[in-house]
């Protein structure tokens, strides 16, 4: 199924989680800057050196470097369609993003919003483990492995990630609170804006995210 989506939200509203099950039910490719620039730090890449900080502080990274990233992304696999996984998070990576897809001819088909409450957030990041290898996210508690928790996919290593501190998810909650906020009005504006309640259990969550993405006809 070929679809274009950008999922949003705060930090711990299940991004990562939908994405993950968006690509297993509809086989729709997903992406995440996030995700890529912790692959970019293990690896010791200069782009994972030179980003490390930001992330660790829970700053934004430059809208240059993401945006690249993007655009190098849909060059290689934008031909099936995407999931983008916390991008765009700014009005200029959202700006960027409509040229880039007007340059290929092609537009957005949904930006889904998942709202949470912020106990939601503090609840979720608080108890949050994920794969070192795969990226699974996944919680403390439905993380059957008392001593060494590992991946049910890969059976890579559940570890905590380092930016999910609290005085780190403070700043990561102010540069969503003043950078992308915005974007649910430009969303709005396009018309293609659906907000979801995102306090819910994973599963139900997706059917709502199931239902529009079945709606959506391909392009
Ligand atoms: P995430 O995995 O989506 O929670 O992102 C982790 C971190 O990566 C963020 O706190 C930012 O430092 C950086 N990052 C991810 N996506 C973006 C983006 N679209 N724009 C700027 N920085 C980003």
């Amino acid at each position: 199924m070929k679809r274009r989506l950008v999922l949003l939200g705060a930090p711990g509203s299940g991004k990562g989680t939908q994405a993950e099950m968006i690509t297993r039910q509809f086989g729709i490719p997903v992406t995440s800057p996030g995700a890529i620039l912790r692959r970019e730090k293990d690896l010791g890449t200069p782009l994972g050196q030179e980003t490390a900080e930001v992330l660790q502080r829970g700053d934004l990274v430059s809208d240059k470097i993401i945006i690249e990233l993007i655009e190098d992304w849909l060059r290689l696999h934008g031909g099936h369609g995407f999931v983008f996984d916390g991008f765009p998070r700014t009005l200029p990576q959202a700006e960027s993003l409509m040229s880039i897809l007007a340059r290929l001819r092609t537009a957005l088909d949904l930006a889904i919003w998942l709202e949470v409450s912020e106990q939601t957030v503090r609840d979720r990041i608080a108890g949050r483990l994920q794969c070192g290898a795969c990226g699974f996210t996944t919680s403390v508690k439905s993380a059957k492995f008392a001593e060494r928790p590992v991946c049910p996919y890969c059976d890579g290593p559940l570890v905590r990630r380092n930016d999910d501190d609290m005085a780190v998810l403070q700043k990561r909650l102010s540069e969503f609170e003043t950078k992308t906020q915005p974007l649910a009005s430009f969303y709005g504006k396009m018309s293609i804006l659906h907000r979801i309640d995102g306090n819910r259990d994973r599963e139900t969550v997706f059917s709502d995210i199931s239902r529009l993405i079945e709606g959506k006809a391909s392009a």
